[in-house]
């Protein structure tokens, strides 16, 4: 089997990409500190999973809109306001809203949680199908911040005239907390240590 860098002593640096030697722990070439690996990976990315499964109960139970239809003012949840546009015909906004916000961060959450299983040892899976999920994770997370557009857009479009105006409710704030948190987990997640895992395995 091939040798990783890491076996052989070799380090790339995050910054100018030159490769240099572990034991040196700094660049030769720009001079910032050299990492084998993001230091404690899972433990952070476990962590900011849980902050952001936390403030994803408040961004799906509290209004994320407040509208005033008639001169009648109601908050509305995630899953309602998709309910509502529904119910509009406004069938692409409301599968927009529910793909974003719920089905998205949703998976995301799950697929780091799992990957963090892998890297402990805890669940099995092909290094290969392990590295899709995590592929997938970085293509869907882009995407996560749709839903804070879409409400801000439509307030934006639906504040003309007494007919109907939406306002952002409090659940929008811990929303972008959750994007946030679920950005910053997939970051510090480091996915070589699924095939430093692999290795070590193999070769016991
Ligand atoms: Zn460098």
């Amino acid at each position: 089997m091939l040798k990783s860098a890491q076996e052989l002593g070799k380090v790339s640096c995050h910054i100018c990409a030159q490769v240099g030697s572990i034991e040196k722990h700094v660049c030769d070439r720009c001079h910032s500190e050299l990492h084998s690996r993001k230091t404690n990976s899972v433990q952070r990315c476990i962590a900011l999973l849980f902050a952001s499964v936390v403030a994803y109960i408040p961004a799906n139970v509290w209004p994320i809109m407040v509208i005033t239809q008639l001169g009648v003012t109601e908050g509305s949840t995630i899953l309602g306001g998709v309910a509502i546009f529904w119910q509009m015909k406004a069938y692409p906004i409301a599968t927009v809203i529910f793909i974003a916000s719920v089905l998205i961060p949703g998976l995301k959450i799950i697929a780091l949680i799992w990957l963090c299983a892998l890297a402990k040892g805890l669940v099995k899976m092909s290094p290969k199908s392990a590295n899709k999920i995590y592929w997938l994770t970085e293509l869907v997370g882009r995407w996560s911040m749709v839903d804070v557009f879409v409400v801000a857009i439509l307030v934006a479009l639906i504040q003309m005239g007494n007919f109907m105006s939406i306002e952002p409710g409090r659940a929008a704030v811990s929303f972008t907390f959750m994007v946030v948190l679920t950005m910053l987990a997939a970051h510090s997640f480091d996915p070589r240590i699924i095939w430093d895992r692999v290795r070590s395995t193999s070769s016991s």
